[in-house]
């Protein structure tokens, strides 16, 4: 580097950049942040920024590109969500008051995971950085950490796809792989195309992690919260790594909670987006399961809806408890919209208090807080209006504890401390209420008086010297002076000092407004110095009650969802599931939550369910019937209504018992899975083989037209072999919807453990109509040439398509010379499936003759009559 860029300023930012070598550094300077070298250029073209230059024009330049500070925010987020992480250097001092190089550090980092602020995180959802670990070819660990509210959770998973499933459930904005995890990334980033992978150098010991989490959590406490090694090490690197973003300010971490995996019904990345838990087919919000039952108030509620949803529990007498708070609101529904309106005035309580603790808290946080805090006693009224004698244990109050800590004393003291309407920042002033401090009283009284001084001081000045239109002013650059217009400045007195001409006339001072002055202008410092200690000082003693009121939070998310799925299932009229250890799933009247709103008019025609994986009763369920029908419909709702009984939830049915399942796996087949954009029969088969690694006999498959990627042959053999395997091996709860008819078979050799069912049309005219009604025993016919009818397809293909469809269904030639019934009887002996006898052999009829034979006349218009005609001369010739 040459001599020009060594100037001092340069040499402090070279030093800043190379202790944050991986971030952008945006190096404040006076009322920009500035970026420099390669940074520039970077943040150039990712922000669309003017690309300048230091020493423009020397051989010296230096590429420069900056933002004002005020928008820094918006750029900041920006950089962000375009993956890279950004330091902020600040000027650490007020540049008017120093001599010299102005002292300046890096105060923060921000990264994708760690957002800078709230502009950069979701009210409704958390929004983790999350880390890897791994032992050397053993378990990984998996650590979460929301520095938004705190929360720091790690779990242990024993395989890859276990790992990886937990991983798309938390849904982190950035990922930590540590080596030996770093396999994890590539799949991870296939299905959560947002998220930013980034790999670590080195492992961690498990010394230094515990050594991290203890200077964290306190002595001991790594160890005592969470048994395993790979975990604790994962969690250690969010610490650590947020403490580096944070420039050493305490984190707002006070506990590790780590869970068991096994303690969660699991659902895997292909089953959430299948059954479009939390977003819809198209990508968005409308039509997911989650915004229909989102319907919390307030944000930590909505949080944890949407965590409920993904991470459903397996304990029954926790699934029963959760129950419980849901049946008391939907029992006594005045007390919920009690609830429910008070909830509507409280803030983000958790996300206030990590500002709180991280020091980031504006005076409108502490409004909203007291506004929180002043809502709370209502709050507990309302609940302690209920006659039920268990309300308490229902909504998670042990013993004799009291509702809620509803903070009188932080109440009080907001109360006391803050303004009734502050500004948006400390330092705009009139922050702090008056009468909370005398100093800062005396001061504001001194500036008020001050305006008054001023005034008197103008009328004896004017009166003294005889000006009429003498007048004090001020500006910022010459502070207070006495104006005089030109007309008059021969009465100017001897003493006043001349401090500048202006075009109208002079401008003077003099001792009296001198004074005057000087004491206005300390009046007006003091006042916001002390205003700016007495707000960092309550935000302070504030802080120290963090935990409480994260405590406080987090119970009144509870209420929230459990009232906001009261207030669903009252709306909606679900029903309270029973849950028990059982094999069984059990539903009667069960609709699907989404497509029945969808439906107009009620239309839905609800169905019954009934599975269970004991001896005797049938735990495979073969789902046939015609496009449309409503196979897929039918398997999605009974999925869905085990994981809304098992997240707390009441169930879109008149009557449902869950026994316990552990782990809900659904597959679409290729052909039928064009919302993700795959269509290989590898992906389709990938994941297939996946359902069948992990199924036990406690989870529930669902299977919808597996097999249908391939030819015929080999789709039907593996879909057979699948549905064989299931109910064979893993004998686990099961659907498998399909469209290949043969496969019914399976259910004659495996009564009563195997069931055919059938989604029910009529043909009505020559009309497919769909009853959506299921029944027993297999579909009797395939649909599909009605269906094309119902589209549109011109009836001399349809004539032709059902003469087709005689001779295959009759095991004839194709007219291709191919032989039909040939293929499919050599494949039959293989499989083993089918009774031996087939149909027996007819007589070839002349094509010409079929085709005429299934023309419906009363539908044919006289343009297709002039084509069917020809087609059948064609046809005529041709032989
Ligand atoms: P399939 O899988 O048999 O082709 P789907 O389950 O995709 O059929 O259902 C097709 C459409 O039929 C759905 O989008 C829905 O509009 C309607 N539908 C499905 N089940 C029902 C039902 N039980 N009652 C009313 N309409 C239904
Ligand atoms: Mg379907």
């Amino acid at each position: 580097m040459s001599k020009a860029s060594q100037t001092p300023v340069m040499r402090q930012y070279l030093a800043a950049k190379a202790a944050h070598a991986d971030a952008l550094l945006l190096f404040r300077m006076g009322d920009f942040y500035e970026l420099f070298f390669e940074d520039a250029v970077v943040a150039a073209k990712a922000l669309d920024l003017t690309l300048t230059a230091r020493n423009k024009g020397s051989d010296d330049e230096i590429p420069m590109a900056g933002v004002p500070h005020h928008a820094v925010s918006g750029y900041v987020q920006r950089l962000i969500e375009q993956g890279f992480n950004v330091a902020i250097c600040e000027q650490m001092a007020d540049p008017s008051k120093v001599k010299g190089l102005v002292p300046r550090e890096v105060v923060r980092i921000a990264t994708p995971g760690i957002a800078y602020d709230d502009a950069g995180i979701e009210a409704r959802q958390n929004h983790y950085l999350a880390a890897v670990e791994r032992e050397p070819s053993g378990p990984y660990g998996i650590a979460a950490l929301d520095l938004s509210t705190g929360e720091l959770v790690a779990c242990e998973a024993a395989d890859a796809a276990s790992a990886l499933s937990e991983l798309v459930r938390l849904d982190p904005r950035e990922v930590l792989f540590a080596p030996g995890a770093e396999a994890l990334a590539r799949p991870l980033q296939q299905v959560r195309p947002r998220v930013v992978a980034r790999t670590t150098a080195d492992a961690m010991t498990i010394d230094e992690a515990d050594a991290v989490l203890d200077a964290q959590l306190g002595a001991g406490r790594a160890l005592a919260s969470c048994a395993s090694t790979p975990a604790r090490r994962a969690a250690s690197r969010c610490v650590a790594t947020a403490r580096a973003c944070e420039a050493g300010r305490p984190l707002p971490v006070a506990r590790l909670s780590f869970y068991e995996l096994g303690d969660t019904l699991v659902i895997d990345e292909a089953t959430q987006s299948h059954l479009e838990l939390v977003r819809a087919v198209d990508g968005g919000e409308r039509g997911s399961l989650l915004h229909e039952i989102d319907a919390t108030r307030t944000a930590p509620g909505a949080r944890l809806m949407r965590r409920r949803l993904l991470a459903p529990r397996t304990g029954v007498a926790e699934v029963r408890r959760l129950h419980d708070g849901v049946e008391l609101f939907v029992a006594h529904s005045r007390i919920r919209s009690e609830l429910r309106q008070r909830l509507d005035e409280i803030g983000d309580v958790e996300r206030l208090a990590v500002k709180l603790a991280l020091d980031r808290a504006l005076p409108r946080d502490l409004v909203a807080l007291r506004r929180s805090l002043a809502t709370l006693p209502a709050v507990v009224d309302a609940l302690a209006s209920c006659p039920e004698p268990d309300a308490r244990e229902a909504l998670g109050v042990e013993g004799g504890a009291s509702w809620i800590d509803t903070c009188p004393d932080l109440y009080e003291l907001l109360g006391r401390a803050v303004a009734d309407d502050p500004p948006p920042r400390a330092s705009d002033g009139g922050a702090v209420r008056d009468g909370f401090d005398a100093q800062l009283d005396e001061a504001r009284e001194l500036m008020r008086g001050g305006q008054r001084l001023i005034v008197d001081l103008e009328a004896r000045l004017r009166e003294a010297s005889a000006i009429p239109s003498l007048k004090l002013r001020y500006t910022r650059v010459f502070g207070w002076y006495i104006e005089v217009t030109r007309a008059h400045l021969g009465k100017a007195p001897k003493e006043w000092r001349r401090k500048q001409t202006i075009a109208t006339g002079e401008r003077f001072s003099c001792d009296e407004l001198d004074a005057l002055a000087d004491k206005l202008a300390h009046a007006e410092e003091r006042a916001a110095a002390r205003e700016a200690e007495l707000f960092a000082g309550l935000v302070r003693d504030l802080a120290v009650h963090a935990e409480r009121l994260r405590a406080v939070a987090a119970r009144l998310a509870a209420w929230d969802v459990a009232a906001a799925l009261a207030e669903v299932a009252h709306r909606e009229d679900w029903t309270r599931p029973e849950i028990d250890d059982s094999y069984e799933l059990v539903l009667e009247d069960a609709r699907h939550p989404v497509v029945e709103r969808l439906a107009s008019g009620g239309r839905f025609v609800p169905n019954d369910v009934s599975l269970g994986a004991t001896e005797g009763r049938p735990r495979l369920w073969l789902v046939t019937g015609p496009n449309m029908a409503g196979k897929s419909t039918l398997m999605r709702q009974t999925a869905i209504a085990v994981i809304l009984a098992q997240m707390g939830s009441f169930v879109p049915a008149r009557r449902a018992r869950v026994g316990v399942v552990d782990r809900v796996l659904t597959r679409v087949g290729a052909s039928d899975n064009l919302s993700r954009g795959e269509s290989t029969f590898m992906v389709e088969m990938k994941e297939t083989a996946n359902v069948l690694r992990l199924a036990r006999r406690r989870s529930l498959v669902v299977l919808d037209e597996i097999g249908r990627g391939t030819s015929t042959y080999d789709g039907l053999a593996i879909a057979w072999a699948v549905a064989e395997h299931l109910h064979d091996t893993i004998a686990c709860r099961a659907m498998f919807a399909t469209h290949y008819h043969e496969l019914t078979e399976l259910a004659s050799t495996r009564a009563p453990t195997c069931e055919n069912w059938s989604v029910s049309a009529r043909e009505h005219d020559g009309d497919v109509v769909f009853l959506h009604k299921l029944q027993r025993g297999a579909a009797s016919r395939s649909y599909g040439v009605a269906c094309a009818r119902l589209a549109g397809v011109p009836e001399p293909v349809l004539a032709r398509a059902r003469a087709l469809l005689g001779e295959l269904e009759r095991g004839e030639a194709l007219p291709s010379g191919a032989y039909a019934s040939l293929r499919s009887r050599a494949v039959r002996p293989q499989l083993d499936l089918f009774d031996a006898s087939g149909p027996t052999p007819q007589p070839d009829p002349h094509p010409a003759l079929e085709t005429l034979r299934a023309v419906d006349v009363d539908r044919v218009t006289p343009l297709e009559a002039l084509q069917l005609l020809a087609s059948l001369k064609k046809m005529a010739l041709g032989s």
